[in-house]
């Protein structure tokens, strides 16, 4: 899936729904709240990302 830089973020969880829907969170807002839970995605630019992800 796209979404941008969150995709390969070592901030990045995936969280599925019960239909069976995909979101991403990024879990950086749970102790910084300038960054949104579900970023609107994709992701182009974010001074908090960590690369680290190789999904
Ligand atoms: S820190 Fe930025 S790039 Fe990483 S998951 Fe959060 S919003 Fe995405």
């Amino acid at each position: 899936m796209k979404r941008g830089l969150c995709d390969t973020c070592v901030h990045q969880k995936l969280i599925k729904n019960t239909r069976g829907s995909t979101f991403s969170m990024c879990e950086r807002s749970k102790t910084e709240p300038e960054y949104p839970k579900y970023p609107r995605l994709p992701v182009i630019e974010c001074r908090g990302y960590v690369s680290g992800s190789t999904r």
